[in-house]
Order: structure tokens, then C-alpha cells, then sequence
């Protein structure tokens, strides 16, 4: 019997939506299913895009090569659907200790890091209510993404075409020519579930983030002291984003006090105004053991897309890309994020 489509797709946070826009712009017939599960990532992610490890002041994975690729796909995106999803803005990174200004100056030397930072001033930033005794630097290639817009747009789109299903998937019927799910079926099927995938590798890691008010702070652009304070002009006047913890365990607990509380001490070091909570949100990140994503087929019938770790924004154009070229003109699996690596 004639499949219903070519390829469907489980799951539409970031990775799946991705994958969407891959496929269908190779004329491929694809049905995703997805609802909302409470703890999916995309959903609640704040949309940053930094292509350093501030930490260690390196390069993120891959970061000459995913950047420009990312940039071009949202700009497209967002220019297709009459939005603008794609927001290019400096990232202003506070130093904490002397130690840290002088890693920045010698980062500044290593050709794989100068493209994205350099010390320029930020007189916004010094005249802010800011602690900054040992300086800042400033990633001048980040961004962020209005990953909710980028959703609702493909979701009325998808919609529109009766290419997507709101319906839980508990059940995949695959048979030595198609793959079964619900009414429809299709020669393969992808797994763009995130953290609730059940691949070999995939670590979920719960993230916590608040919204909030600080009165007076007048910022335009990112700053990162622990975590970030991006702001979000779009949710109200003097209203920032503030992202995100990091845990290992209980991760599907949601939002909790203790989350709360270690957010408002981070934002307490990077100013002494007045901080109104607003809205409070928790997500599972994807992540992998060696933080690499996890790509390929791991059945006859069925492949993954999955392993963005806390930067799937940066990740998912170039993964979804990577795997079509794999599953569909041939070409080989990068074997860094190849799922068969185990
Ligand atoms: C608090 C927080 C802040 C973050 N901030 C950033 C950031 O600033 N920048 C950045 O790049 N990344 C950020 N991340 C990481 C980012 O959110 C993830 O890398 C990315 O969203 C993973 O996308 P995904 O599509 O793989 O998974 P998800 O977004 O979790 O999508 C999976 C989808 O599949 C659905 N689903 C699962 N199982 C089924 C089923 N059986 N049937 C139907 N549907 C199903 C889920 O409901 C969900 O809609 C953040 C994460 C968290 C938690």
C-alpha cells in the first residue's frame, strides 16, 4: 500500500522544526506529530545565541561554521513568514576577577577566538547600575531567537497544510516497508523528541529560568555574570530574561524555590536594584554525554535528531542539514555526532 508521506517526524521543538524546514524545501512530503509535554525545552529556552564558552573564553563547537549558517536560516525564516524571529545583539561579559579580564586579553589573541570578542567600550553597560570592578568584554557576534514566533509561525503553517498532528505518539509500527503512526505512514520516521528520547548517550539536564522586572537597569544588550540578562523589551518595559541553573538530578521536577533563589543571588552580583520576579519557567535540555548531538538511523525505519545540549538554537539549523544530506543524498554521517558512536 502507498505511504501517506514521505517522512514523519515526532516531535517540534527546535530540532524538529528544523528538520521540517530541511524537508519540505526538498519537496519531501512530511507529517509531524507533536504536543506539548511539560519539561520540553525549546518552549522555554531564553533564544540565546553565544558562540563562545565563557567559561574558558574558547570557541563553541563549530561555532565559525554553525554561526553564519544559523544567522542565514532564522533570517530566512523569519523574512518568509513577514517576522523577525533573528535578533543579532552584542553580549557583554562581566568579568569577575582579575583572572578572568586577563583570560578574555589573551583570547583576544588566539586567532580562533578574536573573530568573536574584543574589548570595545560599552558606555551603556558602565553607565548602568552594574557591578563591573574588573571590566567586561563583549562577544560581538551573539544573538538571540524568539523561539516561541519561530514555533507558532511553522505551527500555523503546518497546520494550514495538514501536515501536523497535536496528538501524543505512544506507539510506532514499523514494518519491513513503512513505518506506522496513528493514520499515517511513511518509509521513515525521525525522532525529534529531546530529552524524552530514549537514545543511548542522551542525558537530560533541567534548566530553570525567571523573567523579571529591574526598574532603572536600562540595558539594550546581553550581559553574563553567571548567567544572562537578556533584554526582552517585547514582555514589557524594564523586563529581562534571566537563564539559566544547571541540574542533573530530579530533572523533571519543574520549577522550584531553590532554582528561584539561585537565579535572584546571580542577578544580586550583577546589580543592586531592586529585582521583581515575574514568571518563573523549567525545561529539560537534551544533552549528551560528550556533548555532541546524536544523528543517524538506529533502525531500519527510524532515525534520530536529537543531543542539542543547551544550544540547540546554534545546533539545530546545522544538524537538521547534516542528517538530510545522510539519510537522503547518501553522504556520510560526521562520525562526532554520529548516534552509532555509543
Ligand atoms: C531553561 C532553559 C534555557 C535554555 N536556554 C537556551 C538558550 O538560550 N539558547 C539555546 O540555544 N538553547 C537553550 N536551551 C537549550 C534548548 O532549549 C535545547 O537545546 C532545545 O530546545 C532542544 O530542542 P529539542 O527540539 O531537541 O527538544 P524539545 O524542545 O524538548 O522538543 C521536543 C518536542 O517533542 C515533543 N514530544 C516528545 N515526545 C513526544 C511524543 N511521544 N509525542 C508527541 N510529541 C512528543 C515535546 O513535547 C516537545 O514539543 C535552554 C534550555 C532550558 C531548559
Amino acid at each position: 500500500m502507498a505511504c501517506t508521506d514521505d517522512v514523519l517526524i515526532v516531535g517540534r521543538g527546535i530540532a524538529g522544526a528544523m528538520l521540517t524546514e530541511v524537508l519540505r524545501s526538498r519537496g519531501l512530503r512530511v507529517h509531524v506529530f507533536d504536543v506539548p509535554r511539560p519539561g520540553a525545552a525549546s518552549r522555554v529556552a531564553a533564544g540565546v545565541v553565544n558562540p563562545v564558552v565563557l567559561r574558558r573564553d574558547v570557541p563553541s563547537w563549530r561555532a565559525a561554521e554553525l554561526l553564519p549558517l544559523a544567522a542565514r536560516t532564522y533570517t530566512a525564516f523569519g523574512e518568509r513568514h513577514g517576522l523577525r524571529v533573528w535578533h543579532p545583539t552584542e553580549l557583554v561579559k562581566l568579568f569577575p576577577t582579575p583572572k578572568e579580564a586577563e583570560q578574555w586579553r589573551r583570547a583576544m589573541d588566539d586567532t580562533a577566538t578574536a573573530p568573536f570578542i574584543d574589548q570595545r567600550a560599552q558606555p551603556e553597560v558602565e553607565a548602568a547600575p552594574i557591578a563591573a570592578p574588573h571590566g567586561h568584554g563583549t562577544v560581538v557576534r551573539s544573538a538571540w531567537l524568539d523561539v516561541p514566533a519561530l514555533l507558532d509561525a511553522q505551527r500555523a503553517e503546518l497546520l494550514r497544510d495538514g501536515a501536523l498532528t497535536e496528538v501524543e505518539v505512544a506507539q510506532v509500527r514499523e514494518e519491513a516497508d513503512a513505518v506506522h503512526i496513528h493514520a499515517r505512514s511513511a518509509p521513515l520516521m525521525i525522532w525529534c523528541n529531546g530529552a524524552f528520547g530514549d537514545v543511548a548517550g542522551l542525558v537530560p539536564v533541567k534548566g530553570e529560568g525567571l523573567t523579571v522586572r529591574i526598574p532603572g537597569l536600562r540595558l539594550t544588550r546581553m550581559v553574563h555574570r553567571g548567567v544572562f540578562l537578556l533584554p526582552t523589551p517585547a514582555l514589557g518595559p524594564e523586563v529581562y530574561r534571566v537563564g539559566a541553573t544547571f541540574k542533573w538530578d530530579e530533572v523533571w521536577a519543574g520549577a522550584t524555590e531553590e532554582g528561584r533563589r539561585w537565579l535572584l543571588e546571580k542577578v544580586a552580583r550583577i546589580t543592586d536594584r531592586l529585582v521583581e520576579p515575574l514568571d518563573q519557567w523549567a525545561g529539560v535540555r537534551p544533552a549528551a554525554k560528550d556533548r555532541r548531538p546524536l544523528l543517524g538511523r538506529i533502525t531500519a525505519r527510524q532515525a534520530v535528531l536529537n543531543g542539542l545540549g543547551s544550544r540547540g538554537v546554534l545546533l539545530a539549523p546545522w544538524c537538521a542539514q547534516h542528517l538530510a544530506v545522510h539519510l537522503f543524498d547518501g553522504l556520510a554521517l560526521d562520525p562526532e555526532v554520529d548516534v552509532a558512536r555509543g
